[in-house]
């Protein structure tokens, strides 16, 4: 079972458990097979998830909560606090220190996302501020030095490394480009390392001999989020070689259960710092338990939301949308705006997916392997729109037929799809207004608010 159905089952669990006339033990009982059931077909670990059902009912007394709402409330939050700790080893993450170098080397198996993360997190870093570099060190697949350039020359950000022609000692490389960014003063210098050898052995004692060279702040395993069971094991080797800080799981965008995530947080008793959702530079979430738990049963994630926001370049547009989200109102217009945005920042999902409130399955709805073009489709149907239909909220759609037919003769979109993008913004259009009143929030997100 993928993460967002997890989500779907616990939650509609959840909500059974309110149209129960009385909550009592055989309730409760039945609310954890459904949860455990759903946890187990996402992978999750048989002893972690009876450690779930054990500490949940240990900390609900139902004798001693008088009120229906109150024992629902008590065993919603239970749930939600052990579902927290799955993903929680109750480690504080690592931060980088400023004024100094930090050194962050990554390790992991071949083919689970490495050398790609760690373009997205020098990416990151370097958006922050940070003067960041990227050092590759992996000699043994001809293509990760290409793999490095081209994409950090995309997002601008040094590098260093060597073409695989003949022999190159890996260790040399990394302690070469660590030593050469640390020279230049170089805040954040992210290492890649190899993630396949002839044989297993040579690949940690390899990690290891990197590790000795370039004494890293952070050692960051990277993990494949759809590889289940067999993480546990996997992230058990690795800790057994280096000194694991802090934990990515990659392709958390396509078939991943989480289940393999959890594996690997119990396994090596780090924190998960970030989640890699896609192959853009941009596909990469700040992971923290709580607002994860929250996003994935469909409450939201506020902290995510705000750090996103903040992340783009707030223009004019931007401000006049801010100021009528924060008068419950989302035009055409404003809808317009916000995918010319999110197309320059990665799929609308996840935003969407951040906003509390948002139903689930309208957030993955925008989540198509076809993103992009659905987004160039709509930008289509926006281009045909008149001033005075952008500045609407799209009802004289519902009354003026000819208007869409005019529209679709315009972008050479069929009318269907029309309706179907109508149809989110007015969903959107529900919840902002529903928002509305939501001033604090708002302030957080628009510092001119
Ligand atoms: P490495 O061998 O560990 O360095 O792995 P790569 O960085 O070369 O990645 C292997 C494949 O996984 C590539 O096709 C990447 O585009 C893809 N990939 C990496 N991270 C993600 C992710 O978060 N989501 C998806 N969908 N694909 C990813």
């Amino acid at each position: 079972m993928v993460l967002n159905e997890l989500g779907s089952r616990i939650n509609t669990a959840l909500q059974n458990l309110s149209k129960e006339a009385a909550i009592d033990s055989k309730a409760v009982d039945a609310l954890l097979m459904e949860i455990c059931k759903a946890l187990l077909e996402s992978d999750i670990n048989v002893k972690l998830v009876h450690q779930l059902r054990t500490n949940v009912k240990k900390s609900i007394d139902l004798d001693q909560l008088a009120s229906s709402a109150n024992k629902r409330r008590v065993i919603q939050n239970a749930v939600f606090e052990e579902l927290c700790n799955l993903v929680d080893p109750g480690v504080e993450q690592w931060k980088p220190k400023k004024g100094k170098s930090n050194v962050i080397m990554f390790v992991g198996l071949q083919g689970n996302g490495k050398t790609t993360t760690c373009t997205k997190l020098a990416a990151h870093y370097h958006r922050k501020g940070w003067k960041t570099g990227l050092v590759c060190a992996d000699t043994f697949r001809a293509g990760a030095f290409d793999q490095i350039r081209q994409n950090s020359s995309k997002a601008h950000i040094p590098y260093y490394g060597r073409q695989v022609y003949s022999e190159v000692d890996p260790v040399k490389v990394a302690s070469e480009g660590v030593k050469k960014f640390k020279k230049d003063k170089y805040e954040i210098i992210i290492v890649d390392t190899s993630g396949r050898h002839k044989q297993e052995t040579e690949l940690f004692k390899e990690m290891e001999e990197i590790s000795a060279g370039v004494n890293p702040d952070n050692v960051v395993f990277v993990m494949d989020g759809t590889i289940g069971q067999a993480a546990d094991a996997q992230a058990r080797a690795f800790k057994e070689s280096v000194d694991i800080g802090s934990i990515i799981i990659t392709k958390m965008d396509g078939h991943a259960k989480g289940g393999g995530a959890i594996s690997a947080v119990a396994a090596t008793k780090s924190p998960i710092v970030f989640i890699g959702t896609g192959e853009h530079i941009y596909d990469l979430e700040r992971f923290a338990p709580r607002p994860f738990v929250s996003k994935m049963l469909g409450m939201g994630d506020i902290g995510g939301l705000v750090e996103t926001v903040r992340d783009m370049q707030l223009d004019k547009t931007h401000k006049n949308m801010f100021k009528n989200i924060s008068q419950g109102v989302f035009t055409l217009r404003d809808m317009r705006d916000q995918l010319q945005t999110i197309s320059k920042m990665g799929p609308l999902n996840k935003l969407m997916g951040m906003m509390p409130g948002m139903p689930p399955e309208l957030a993955n709805s925008f989540s198509a392997e076809d993103s992009s073009r659905k987004i160039r489709q709509s930008m289509s149907i926006f281009d045909s729109m008149t001033e005075q239909e952008l500045d609407s909220d799209g009802k004289i759609f519902e009354t003026q037929k000819s208007r869409l037919d005019r529209i679709s003769r315009g972008s050479g979109v069929r009318p269907f799809e029309i309706h179907a993008l109508l149809h989110q913004h007015k969903q959107f259009a529900q919840m902002v207004k529903k928002m509305g009143g939501n001033k604090g929030l708002l302030k957080n997100m628009n510092p001119e608010m």
